[in-house]
């Protein structure tokens, strides 16, 4: 027996909500949309509540615009998924291990896979994901000025906490 928690989507609902939301003199966004959903289907809902539930809902979004190609996702090491509307024109990204902060490289061949492998494996090969990692302007830049305000100690080695 299966419990499905959130209705699919309702169309008739959302052009009601719709019309509402112009006799107001509303906008109609996905984000008005989306809140007059979440109150709906829970109400004496909490803000906290309310943006959980959106939050679901921008997920799937995402999740579905990246699957029929509107947005591409690129998934730095070791940090959370960022997303684009920059698609298909296989560009590359520079990450900075540091913050985190991504920015755009075009691709130097411009077209996909853009590096020769050694081995193809008998694959037809489509793409080859190229991640810059390095650390930004910013970020040498405020190294270099620590470094210059406070050189760095020789540290006492702290003993690692009990337990765990
Ligand atoms: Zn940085
Ligand atoms: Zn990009
Ligand atoms: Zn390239």
């Amino acid at each position: 027996m299966q419990t499905t928690e959130r209705p699919a989507p309702d169309t008739a609902r959302a052009a009601a909500w719709s019309d509402l939301l112009r006799s107001h003199g509303r906008r109609v966004t996905k984000q008005r949309l989306a809140v007059l959903d979440a109150v709906d289907r829970r109400p004496h809902s909490t803000a906290d509540e309310v943006l959980a539930d959106v939050r679901t809902s921008v997920y799937v979004v995402l999740s579905d615009l990246t699957a029929v190609g509107m947005l591409r996702k690129f998934e730095p090491p070791a940090s959370p998924a960022r997303y684009e509307t920059r698609t298909g024109d296989n560009h590359h990204h520079a990450y900075c291990v540091r913050c985190g902060t991504v920015a755009d490289v075009d691709c130097a061949v411009g077209h996909a896979p853009c590096l020769t492998p050694s081995e193809h494996h008998g694959m037809q090969l489509l793409t080859a994901d190229v991640v810059y990692q390095g650390i930004c302007a910013d970020c040498l830049a405020a190294g270099a000025s620590r470094e210059q305000a406070a050189p760095e100690q020789p540290s006492a080695e702290q003993p690692l906490p009990a337990g765990g």
